[in-house]
């Protein structure tokens, strides 16, 4: 099939607008790559049938290794010989997802060599994505890549690739060192990450503020997001001249505080620190009069997850406030501690979130010793099972 020139009308259709088209991608590629030919004919053929072709299935990896490696097969295999086997290999990122152009060619040489050619730069779970490439050529691919400084990523029921976003390297707002926490947990947990011995999948990510470009928030089992503990910084000379620039400070600023607690007399803006929840929205309209405060460290938080089984589940504050320096001591303290757990009472193919709903918080951080804290609760009154004493801040 990869010798001749299939017509592909419905995909065609992917390349007009403006926007950029991984038809057109695909083939460009078609030019080093034959097996890009039979991709396109498949796809197009799922196009017009509605029906998927790929199937999953079968153990595949390098030796060894329990995960890295996702196995795909197509159903049609007579019919498109160079995509029968179309495994996708996911390759650790490094922390921020910083390359150097040398780095950019060797790996895309090694694909090239032993694989589609294809790429996507990055997966949702972090990881550089080889697409497409045969059972014999896994081993292979695997040893270039070591030589050349790289791993695999995660897949399966294991501790997934840590992920990071840029942090202090190129952000301001970095709250703590996310590149440097993202590589330490990474090596930390090799054999995790290596060798799935989970009920299912785990994800930690490292947003360095509650801007949260990562989107921790949404889809880490354990998200670590940097905040501040004491005020906000402001510089009340340059509040003046975003004013005097014509920012509406009481519409844009003040009114969309999420606690209302910012006040404009139209010549000082005052914050009600105590009452700040750290949301980020002041400091990203007025970036050069408020930054974070100068005690920073990160809340953790526990159990989120896309929707596939039980629909999508967002994370819970689980340790309000840990300093930056205490991180990773602290996490590697509370990550034994919940994996204990969810190891000893998790379903197969339960997410430690979906684990949390079903014994309900307060048994869960019962089990793990953790004090329920007034951060915890979603909202007033939602779980009347944890009472709080007065000098706790109950009524
Ligand atoms: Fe910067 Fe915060 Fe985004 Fe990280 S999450 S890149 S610190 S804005
Ligand atoms: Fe209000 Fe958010 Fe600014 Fe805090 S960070 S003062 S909650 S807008």
């Amino acid at each position: 099939m990869a010798d001749e020139k299939i017509k592909t009308p419905l995909l065609d259709e992917l390349e007009s607008g403006p926007w950029p088209s991984f038809v057109r991608e695909i083939k460009r590629a078609e030019e080093t790559s034959p097996v890009c030919t039979d991709l396109l004919g498949q796809l197009e053929q799922s196009y017009q049938e509605k029906v998927g072709h790929w199937k999953h299935g079968g153990i595949v990896g390098v030796l060894g290794y329990g995960g890295g490696v996702i196995g795909r097969y197509s159903d049609l295999p007579d019919k498109f010989p160079n995509v029968a086997h179309f495994h996708t290999m996911r390759v650790n990122q490094p922390s921020g997802w910083f390359y150097t152009s040398d780095a950019i060619r060797t790996l895309c040489d090694i694909w090239e060599r032993h694989g589609s050619g294809l790429t996507n730069m990055h997966g949702s779970t972090g990881d550089i994505i080889f697409l497409g490439t045969k059972t014999d050529e896994l081993e292979p691919t695997f040893k270039e890549l070591t030589e050349a400084g790289f791993d695999l990523g995660g897949s399966g029921s294991c501790m997934r690739t840590p992920s990071a976003c840029v942090g202090q390297a190129r952000c301001e707002w970095a709250c703590y060192d996310t590149m440097a926490l993202c590589n330490d947990l990474t090596h930390e947990y090799q054999d995790e990450l290596h060798r799935p011995p989970f009920p299912y999948k785990f994800k930690i990510k490292c947003s360095g503020c509650p801007n949260d470009c990562v989107a921790s928030i949404a889809r880490a089992d354990l998200s670590v997001i940097g905040t501040w503990q004491d005020d906000i910084q402001q510089d009340d000379v340059a509040v003046a001249e975003y004013a005097a620039a014509g920012l509406d400070i009481q519409k844009d600023v003040c009114d969309r505080c999420p606690t209302r607690c910012m006040s404009w007399d139209g010549a000082k803006l005052t914050i009600e620190n105590s009452e700040c929840v750290r949301c980020m929205h002041c400091i990203n309209v007025m970036p050069k009069a408020l930054r974070p405060g100068k005690e920073r460290g990160a809340t953790l938080l526990i159990g989120a997850k896309a929707p596939i089984v039980q629909g999508a589940l967002l994370s819970s504050v689980l340790v309000p406030f840990v300093p930056a320096d205490e991180l990773m001591d602290t996490l590697k303290e509370l990550i034994s501690r919940v994996w204990e757990f969810w190891d000893e009472y998790g379903k197969n193919r339960e997410r430690v979130g979906e684990l949390i709903q079903r014994v309900g918080m307060a048994n869960f951080l019962d089990a793990i010793g953790l004090d329920p804290a007034p951060e915890m609760v979603t909202a007033p009154r939602d779980n009347p099972y944890i009472f709080f004493q007065k000098d706790e801040g109950g009524e």
